[in-house]
């Protein structure tokens, strides 16, 4: 295609205001997939996004259009996530595209998404075309939402369109306003070749995917391309464009959104925000890239089967190819072994991670829990970043700790707002402004420790709310900290894999509810296992599991053969998600609890 007949755009908006549902629509009538292939959300692919219902990675989809001007154009759409742990997925979306269709819940207004993701549209001068969506809704307020995107987001109300996503009303005129008022991507195809990475993937029949938006020049099969940042070649054994399936095209220029598969066979050499171009005639400059992200939450991952630790390292690789924001290094404990430190982008991303591993890498495997990063003032004057535990200097040698904090920034129907301020207060809150959106909404922002929103903080503020209330954070500063490492003792001995930083005042509480858990979790064994909560030599709470062998079998009262054996299969299978640390065996279930406060 032309460059004059291609609209790059992205779909953006605060969670659940229905950018999937919209993508739908948009796909649908593009008549690009057959009836009875289609399906609800339709771009959200993976098993966890299907089942949680919400979108996790940015997807891609070129789709034809005729416009009413008699002309094809194609039309590269990204959906993208709009929970804050995925913002990097957005950024980097919006990266590729001129243009951006910024969504707004009719019934629910402006949000603190919807607030955070114009800005980055902003940030990189796409067009923005406000979308009023669900007008289909007995509870839709027009006049509201459009008031709303005057004041709270300076756009213009008059250039809102409306529409039903669900329904397909106002379909039509959207895609009109798509071709009309996103600008056409720039870019010389006859230029030397200069194409963004900003995605990948890996299929174990071709290898890695690796996800192009061409900004000068052409790819075409055959030809050797170079990675800027590392200089390592391939040559290029098909490109193509994105149509749900992988479609191949006999070449990509400028300002097409399309894949290359080189047979590239060292993962490693393929790096999001890299520039490629061609080996033979290089662009002088690689593409700006992306701004590097910073992990909030650090965890270590151990295979439950010390023996799985390279297949854990490879899978990891893999992964990393489709999720550029997780990082990791490698790690051990005395307790699980080699494993890996990971840093995530939120405790939702790291729930992802884990759950990717597992399902699509059949990984066995265990998390230890989350912590952010501290900073530890020592007494001889040096200062140090701490997020392991096993790396948390003795007390004796700590003159202060300093942990971050966040800039929350919460959107909720006034009803709501004593037991908000309750809440913001529990979890260490002040409250630096408050700002009366209109009659009925406020915007509250909080100065609070990024520790206490890690935990359940979201849920809770979900539950009080009713789901009316928005929240969205930066990462602000550090600020000072009381500190206390809390171990768990098991028959007697730390387990390190166990151990947590904790703020003092939070100490008492977490120690009873881990030991609490820790006893639900561990079956009972041929002894006694006494469970504790300490500060170095000092018990906090403590809970015991009572020695009991566990007969399965008590139940059968004798005679059914089959239903015994059965039994006996099914406490085999526990056993081999179990891990032995010192003489207590440990099920994988023991550590996904400490991770859970509620
Ligand atoms: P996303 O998080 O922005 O991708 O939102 P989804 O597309 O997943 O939609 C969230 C929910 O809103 C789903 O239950 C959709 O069926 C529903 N939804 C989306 N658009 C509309 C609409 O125009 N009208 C109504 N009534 N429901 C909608
Ligand atoms: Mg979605």
């Amino acid at each position: 295609a032309e460059t004059v007949n291609i609209r790059n755009f992205c779909i953006i908006a605060h969670i659940d205001h229905g950018k999937s549902t919209l993508a739908d629509r948009l796909i649908q009538k593009a008549d690009i997939v057959e009836d009875r292939y289609f399906k609800d959300q339709i771009l959200d692919n993976m098993d966890i996004e299907r089942e949680r219902g919400i979108t996790i990675k940015s997807q891609a989809v070129a789709i034809p259009y005729t416009a009413s001007d008699g002309k094809e154009y194609l039309l590269n759409l990204v959906d993208t996530p709009g929970h804050v742990d995925f913002t990097y997925e957005v950024s980097r979306a919006i990266n590729s595209c001129e243009g951006a269709l910024l969504l707004v819940d009719a019934t629910q207004g402006v949000q603190a998404q919807t607030l955070s993701n114009m800005y980055l549209a902003l940030e990189h001068d796409l067009e923005i075309i406000p979308v009023i969506n669900k007008i289909d809704m007995a509870a839709a307020d027009i006049p509201g939402a459009k008031q709303q995107i005057e004041r709270d987001l300076g756009l213009n109300p008059e250039d809102a369109l409306l529409v039903s996503a669900k329904q397909g009303t106002g379909i039509d005129e959207l895609f009109e306003a798509i071709v009309t008022r996103i600008p056409a991507p720039s870019g010389d195809s006859s230029a030397p070749l200069q194409a963004l990475i900003f995605d990948c993937h890996y299929d174990p029949y071709r290898g890695v995917v690796v996800h192009l938006r061409i900004f000068q020049g052409r790819v075409r099969k055959g030809m050797k391309i170079r990675f800027m940042s590392n200089n390592s070649e391939y040559e290029v054994e098909t490109a193509g464009v994105f149509k749900l399936a992988l479609v191949e095209q006999d070449e990509l220029s400028a300002g097409s959104v399309g894949y290359i598969i080189a047979g590239i066979k060292t993962v490693g050499d393929v790096r999001v925000g890299d520039t490629v171009t061609d080996a033979d005639r290089p662009c002088d400059t690689p593409l700006p890239g992306f701004r590097e992200v910073k992990p909030v939450v650090f965890s270590s991952i151990y295979p439950v089967d010390s023996n799985d630790y390279e297949e854990l390292r490879s899978s990891l690789e893999k992964l990393k190819l489709n999720d550029a924001s997780l990082v990791y290094e490698k790690d051990s404990s005395a307790a699980l072994g080699f494993g890996f430190r990971c840093g995530f982008l939120g405790l939702l991303h790291l729930e992802v991670i884990q759950e990717r591993l597992e399902r699509e890498f059949d990984q066995s495997i265990i998390f230890t829990a989350p912590s952010v990063k501290y900073r530890i003032q020592l007494k001889t004057g040096e200062s140090i970043m701490v997020d392991n535990p096993t790396e948390y200097p003795d007390e004796g040698k700590i003159e202060s700790a300093e942990e971050p904090y966040i800039r929350a920034s919460i959107i909720t129907p006034t009803t709501y707002l004593g037991n908000i301020m309750t809440l913001c207060m529990e979890k260490r809150g002040v409250q630096t402004n408050m700002t009366y959106l209109d009659e009925k909404r406020v915007e509250l922002v909080y100065d609070m420790p990024l520790a206490e929103v890690l935990f359940d903080f979201y849920d809770r503020l979900k539950s009080i709310s009713r789901g009316y209330a928005s929240f969205d954070y930066d990462i602000t500063d550090y600020k000072s900290t009381e500190l206390v490492k809390l171990d768990i003792l098991l028959n007697g001995k730390a387990v390190d894999a166990l151990s947590q930083l904790v703020y003092k005042g939070n100490a008492y509480e977490r120690a009873r509810v881990v030991c609490e858990r820790l006893k639900d979790e561990i079956p009972r064994q041929q002894f006694k296992i006494p469970i504790q909560g300490s500060i170095g030599s000092h018990v906090i709470a403590r809970e015991t599991v009572n020695a009991l062998r566990k007969d399965v079998l008590a139940k059968c009262y004798g005679g059914d053969i089959s239903r015994k054996r059965k039994l006996l299969e099914k406490q085999k299978e526990g056993k081999k998600r179990m891990k032995m640390v010192g003489d207590v065996e440990l099920p994988q279930s023991a550590f996904l609890a400490v991770l859970k406060t509620k």
